[in-house]
């Protein structure tokens, strides 16, 4: 039998995503909320659960360490790797990526600061509107950075706009939809496609009962 190993993204992703495993017949065999174990096998002997940071979800699906992966398209488009498919939106965990300034904000400085964790995102962004701007890269509490002056804006992740409102900014533009995908390595495709195909299928017909 092919061992499958899937990655999974912690946090808000991994409580959207395990419904939608347990109604594609793989569940943990262990709860992994209460668990500090990162590596979990599952109802379907074959198929092995790893827990990653979102950020290295694509890492490890690139290279081939984990054959399949669930990775917000935030992560994706930052990481802007090949070595894998993107065959499903699972409409999970949706938000959208945007600029955020100050409220009430109407001037353009002349050389503009952005702190994000998206570099390469926010770089593509700035490029194509042809505007200069010099990018912050921070790992974590962006809207800080106008407050404190270490930049006029801000491309971060907004859901509700609580976080925003709640230090004071407003979003701006638009720069991507975002929900969670399904990525499979490629050569594991080829390699194992018939046990990768199922699971992508019954992943598929998981999502269509979900909306
Ligand atoms: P909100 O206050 O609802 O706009 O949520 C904003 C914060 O929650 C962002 O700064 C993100 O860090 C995080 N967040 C919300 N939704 C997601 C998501 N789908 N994926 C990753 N992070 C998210």
């Amino acid at each position: 039998m092919t061992q499958i190993t899937i990655a999974l993204t912690k946090g808000r992703i991994l409580q959207e995503t395990l419904p939608l495993l347990a109604r594609a017949g793989i569940e943990p065999l262990e709860d992994l909320s209460t668990s500090r174990k990162l590596v979990f096998d599952t109802t379907r002997a074959n198929v092995r659960l790893i827990i990653l940071r979102g950020s290295d979800v694509p890492t490890y699906v690139q290279f081939g360490a984990a054959d399949i992966g669930v990775s917000g398209k935030d992560m994706l488009l930052e990481h802007q790797g090949d070595g894998y498919y993107e065959p499903l939106d699972l409409g999970i965990a949706r938000c959208k990526l945007m600029t955020a300034v100050p409220v009430g904000t109407t001037q353009q400085p002349s050389r503009l600061r952005v702190a994000t964790k998206y570099t390469n995102v926010a770089r593509q962004f700035y490029a194509q509107q042809g505007r200069q701007a010099d990018l912050i890269k921070l790992y974590g509490a962006m809207e800080l950075a106008p407050i404190l002056d270490l930049a006029h804006e801000i491309v971060d992740i907004v859901d509700t706009g609580n976080t925003l409102r709640a230090n004071g900014l407003e979003p701006r533009e638009e720069i991507a939809d975002i929900s969670s995908r399904l990525i499979v390595n490629k050569a594991a495709m080829k390699t194992k496609f018939t046990d990768i195909q199922s699971i992508v299928d019954a992943l598929k017909e998981a999502v269509e009962g979900n909306r």
